[in-house]
């Protein structure tokens, strides 16, 4: 939860409602049986149905309609037990049925809510509209060949869920969190794999401006962020525009806008559709999807624990801070190392040490957690070693940096290394002699009353010691021998 400072649009406030695309993690496509996988060669992942061969007729991908449910569920939402596909009409060259198999009227899921954490550690709530299924496009490639464009329909067919949040969002911070907060949600249920960088979760942001308390204004959608802080420019560099042409007197046209990262500025794409221009009405070929309560609540009871019961539990059951409890559920992957850290560590000491000292050198050489050379296990090791003070903190983190680099165990480390804390009182007596019998000034000095030199003492102590001295045996001996 990093500061971010919004920016000053004075005296305006920004309305946002965002519409978040999410691919189903679904072996196969919405409507056929061809491979719904990232990439691959083009077009060798299309059947009949995704091009849109005559006469073809799609079929429901039932693990994708569970996928939606399953969403709906984890954002407290109203599930329809009716629902309808509906053709959406349009022309474009990746899209061969000349139009796309959505749903319009009778969404699967209604309204829900999202819960996301503000700056100040507060939470609000943002309401979702609704969810519906719905299948992705080609691609047209326009830079493979100087006269031609090509199409791969690879992605063609593959099952979306668009989630369509209320206009609640009143900031570039709040729409951040609240993506983040979905993909947290998605990733958690594993509806989707959450990958923005290969298109998984792709996000349209609505923005408008009014003064508080005013009708809301003409809004522009900006189509396609990738990234979050795509999602952060976009929202900036689209409000600012909008103040310029509303204090200069202008309106804002209703239309469809392009994010451009490098020239710093969105522009229009084209005029917005209403509804009507597309044309919706109720695909012939498929039928109603009628679900029972009873599918319902059985997925309802295989739901995982979610971000929000999560970040509550590790709170009671760890005494964690509500910071901390963040941090650690906002990926998924930490919140599974840190629990099995924390089965033979104190939790509050797990908590720092994945926190702190793990994610630091995993930042630093850009590895997610999943990739990390130090494992849970490995980690918990290293810390019992601290705990029976075996090993200092600041020899611990020694450790911490050779086990990242080598992949070898704490102990191997600290064995092979001779790192092992001494706290026989004979063995650090033994120094302390040594080093007040070689500086008589300096034991003068401190006998006089400079007692800030037991300071220097201790220094003196540890780096005879090699660093392995216990330190506060040493101070409490040093000042006894003084
Ligand atoms: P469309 O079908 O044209 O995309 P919707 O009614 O589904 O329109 O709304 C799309 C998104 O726009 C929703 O997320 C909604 O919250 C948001 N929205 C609606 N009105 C406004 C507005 N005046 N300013 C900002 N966002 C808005
Ligand atoms: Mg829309």
């Amino acid at each position: 939860m990093s500061k971010i400072t919004d920016i000053d649009l004075g005296g305006w406030e920004m309305v946002i409602g965002l519409e978040v695309h999410a691919q189903v993690s679904s072996a196969s496509k919405l409507f056929s049986g061809a491979s719904a996988a990232f990439g691959g060669k083009p077009n060798n992942h299309v059947s009949i149905v995704d091009a849109a061969m005559p006469g073809m007729l799609p079929i429901l991908n039932e693990a994708a309609l569970r996928c939606a449910v399953q969403t709906g569920l984890a954002l407290k939402a109203k599930i329809n037990t009716y629902s309808v596909f509906a053709r959406k009409n349009y022309f474009y060259a990746d899209l061969p049925q000349g139009y796309q198999i959505s749903q319009y009227e009778f969404p699967i899921v209604g309204e829900g809510t999202i819960e996301i954490t503000l700056d100040d550690g507060s939470t609000r709530t943002i309401g979702i509209e609704r969810l519906h299924l719905e299948q992705d496009a080609g691609k047209s490639m326009h830079d493979q060949h100087p006269q031609y464009s090509f199409i791969d329909l690879n992605r063609s067919g593959v099952p979306l869920m668009e989630i369509v949040s209320k206009p609640d969002v009143r900031s570039a911070f709040e729409a951040t969190a609240y993506v983040r907060k979905l993909a947290n949600i998605l990733d958690y249920i594993g509806a989707c794999d959450v990958n923005m960088s290969q298109g998984s979760l792709r996000t349209d942001i609505n923005l408008s401006l009014r003064r508080p308390g005013a009708e809301f204004g003409t809004r522009t959608e900006t189509k396609n962020l990738n990234s979050l802080k795509a999602i952060r420019q976009a929202i900036e560099v689209e409000a600012w525009r909008q103040k310029v042409v509303l204090e200069s007197g202008g309106t804002i046209d209703q239309e469809t806008r392009l994010f451009d990262p490098v020239k710093f500025e969105t522009r229009s794409l084209r005029s917005k559709e209403d509804a009507h221009d597309y044309r919706y009405f109720p695909d012939p070929d498929l039928l109603p999807v009628v679900i029972s309560e009873d599918w319902i609540a059985k997925i309802q009871s295989s739901l995982p624990e979610l971000p929000d019961q999560k970040i509550a539990r590790f709170q009671q059951e760890f005494g964690l801070s509500a910071y901390d409890a963040d941090v650690l559920v906002a990926d998924q992957a930490a919140a599974n190392f840190f629990e099995v850290v924390c089965a033979s560590t104190t939790p509050k000491i797990a908590a720092n040490w994945v926190i702190v000292e793990l994610f630091g050198r995993l930042n630093k050489t850009d590895l997610s957690i999943s990739d990390s050379p130090v494992s849970a296990q490995g980690l918990a090791e290293l810390l019992a070693l601290l705990e029976k003070d075996t090993i200092s903190g600041r020899t611990a983190k020694d450790v911490l940096d050779t086990m990242f680099s080598t992949g070898k165990s704490a102990t191997e480390i600290v064995k092979k290394q001779g790192l092992e804390q001494v706290s026989d009182t004979s063995a650090i007596g033994a120094i302390i002699d040594e080093v007040i019998a070689s500086n008589p000034g300096q034991v003068q000095q401190f006998r006089d009353g400079n007692e800030r030199l037991l300071g220097w003492f201790v220094g003196q102590v540890m780096r005879q010691s090699g660093g392995k001295a216990n330190p506060s045996i040493v101070n409490q001996l040093l000042k006894q021998n003084l």
